[in-house]
């Protein structure tokens, strides 16, 4: 089984201690390749360090949502330096992560906005696909999304919205990203989403080392998992785990120019 982590952080110092021998047993289990999503501008850098001399490992940059308050006025264009320095690596695919999370109510909207579409006008720049952060902001996301007319989409991490909401997504050539979330026997609405769509609309995440799936509760979630969840979102959408791999593996490889 070929499968692809579309969404991890695997950066992030939760990963210090172990990082390479998390890898090399995801990647024993089959969880060939991974995308390390960036964050803020200070961390592009370790981004860089973590996948530049690991096989299976791939870089976006972007500036996310969540760090708003970290972010400054020059970052924009530090960003557009960073990519002019890596646009012919095979390892840089896409912008992100970027987006809106109107969760948190002390994140300005205003300026999430502001930044959201500006590095949606990057990604068009570079002609690279965009990973997007959207929590309680689906309708934002979207009238951004038909106004910016991306040449390539992207995903929608840890998609979490309607059924609705999905199809606006799908019409505008974006894969919805599923995970750890929807392994949770609460997660009734969000499983019964997952059913009702294309299979060629979803691609799978762990978003390690967050969004645990339900057997690693409170715990710091890999790319390790990602066989488990497979299987588990493939029971609720109802094939078996090997056709919901080889498609949602289909689907990222597709989306990101990636040969197999
Ligand atoms: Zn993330």
């Amino acid at each position: 089984m070929l499968l692809i982590d579309s969404h991890c952080h695997l950066d992030f110092p939760e990963f210090d201690a172990d990082r390479e021998a998390v890898i090399a047993h995801s990647q024993a289990l089959g969880v060939q390749k991974m995308l390390v999503v960036g964050t803020t501008r200070q961390h592009w850098q370790r981004l860089w360090n973590t996948v530049e001399n690991t096989a299976g490992l791939y870089a976006a940059f972007g500036l996310h949502p969540y760090f708003l308050a970290e972010h400054q006025d020059d970052d924009i264009q530090a960003l557009v330096e960073q990519l002019l320095c890596y646009q012919d690596h095979p390892k840089l695919c896409a912008v992100g992560e970027i987006g809106l999370d109107f969760l948190l109510e002390d994140l300005d909207r205003e300026q999430q906005i502001d930044l959201f579409e500006r590095q949606l006008n990057v990604a068009t720049e570079f002609n690279l696909p965009v990973i997007i952060h959207s929590r309680r902001a689906n309708a934002q996301v979207t009238s951004c999304l038909k106004v910016a007319k991306l040449p390539r989409a992207g995903i929608i991490h840890a998609f979490s919205g309607s059924y609705e909401e999905a199809i606006e997504y799908i019409k505008l050539g974006f894969l919805l990203g599923f995970g750890g979330a929807a392994t949770w026997p609460g997660a009734t609405r969000l499983q019964s989403v997952l059913q009702r769509l294309p299979i060629d609309s979803i691609v799978l995440e762990t978003d390690s080392p967050d969004m645990p799936p339900h057997w690693l509760a409170g715990q710091r979630n890999s790319p390790e998992q990602l066989p488990r969840i497979c299987q588990q979102l493939a029971d609720i959408y109802g094939i078996s785990s090997q056709e919901f791999a080889a498609q949602t593996t289909t689907n990222v490889q597709r989306l990101l120019g990636w040969q197999r």
